[in-house]
């Protein structure tokens, strides 16, 4: 059963984690030439206005993406939060006022060249359709369908370079397995692919069975970044960090990373950290 709905949590602390690193990534691909397939296999909605019945709801952006929209201006976090914020600046129809937040698909989709590919999917009905309204280019393709399953089939792509996003809601706990093994497969096929695979930190932990299958299945060039908002102590049930994990990442990435992360942390108030590095070398 499909409950979660990404639109009540758009633009949380957690968004901001995954897509300043998601959209580190692609800027770095994006340097050279040579063709990409972009493949997110939960793409959700796509774009979130923050004044949606769901969204205000929770309003988690609040304690997410907004306090951070003045950073533009003072120029903190070195280049990359700058560039963040002047591209998430460009989503606005205002962009002198933040009121939407865009999700996952858009962090390439508004930068997709005419050599590049980009395949989405989403296993709800809803926010598949949804996403079918974005205006994104042409060549982005979008299907109603399992994403996991959908990247193994679609294996090896047509284009020398590959970079896939997975970001489940982990609805069901046998989904961190589901995605080590995916994982494993997909590189397989896929050797120098760049995999982005966001994770929860709960205090159940069980994304440790995640970054665990991994590194038992044999992958090297995994590396991780966790950015926690609270303690585990003090939140018994909810989520209390956001964790990436990027096999073959890109050169220079924990440096950029570690820069943009610094002020997010400081501004999302205490007792905020981040902390990176590897977790199988290479
Ligand atoms: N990646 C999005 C972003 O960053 O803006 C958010 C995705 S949200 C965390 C997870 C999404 O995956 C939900 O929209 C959910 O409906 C969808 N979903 C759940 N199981 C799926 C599956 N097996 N295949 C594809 N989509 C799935």
């Amino acid at each position: 059963m499909l409950s979660y709905q990404h639109a009540y949590h758009a633009g949380n602390f957690a968004d901001v984690h995954k897509h300043l690193t998601l959209h580190a990534v692609i800027d770095h691909l994006l340097r050279k030439k040579s063709p990409i397939t972009y493949i997110d296999t939960h793409a959700g909605r796509g774009l979130y206005p923050l004044d949606a019945a769901e969204t205000t709801r929770l309003q988690e952006y609040r304690e997410g993406v907004a306090p951070l929209w003045s950073a533009r201006e003072t120029r903190e976090g070195g280049t990359l939060l700058v560039e963040w914020l002047t591209a998430l600046a460009a989503a606005q129809p205002d962009p002198r006022r933040l009121t939407h937040y865009p999700g996952s698909p858009w962090w390439m989709g508004q930068r997709l060249r005419a050599q590049d590919q980009q395949w989405l999917f989403e296993l709800h009905p809803g926010e598949h359709e949804h996403l079918s309204q974005q205006p994104f280019p042409a060549a982005v393709q979008r299907i109603h369908g399992d994403g996991l399953k959908g990247l193994r089939e679609r294996l090896p792509v047509r284009t020398p370079r590959l970079c896939v996003l997975i970001d489940p809601s982990y609805e069901r706990k046998e989904e961190y397995l589901e995605v080590a093994e995916t994982v494993l497969a997909a590189m397989r096929k896929a050797r120098h692919a760049v995999v982005l695979v966001w994770y929860p930190l709960l205090p159940a932990g069980r994304h440790r069975e995640l970054l665990e299958s991994l590194r038992d299945g044999g992958l090297r060039k995994v590396w991780y970044g966790e950015f926690s908002r609270r303690t585990p102590a003090q939140e018994e049930r909810g989520m209390y960090g956001s964790g990436m994990l990027v096999v073959n990442p890109p050169w220079g990435l924990d440096e950029r990373l570690a820069e943009a992360m610094a002020p997010v942390v400081a501004r999302l108030g205490s007792p905020g950290s981040y902390r990176s590095g590897w977790w199988v070398e290479e």
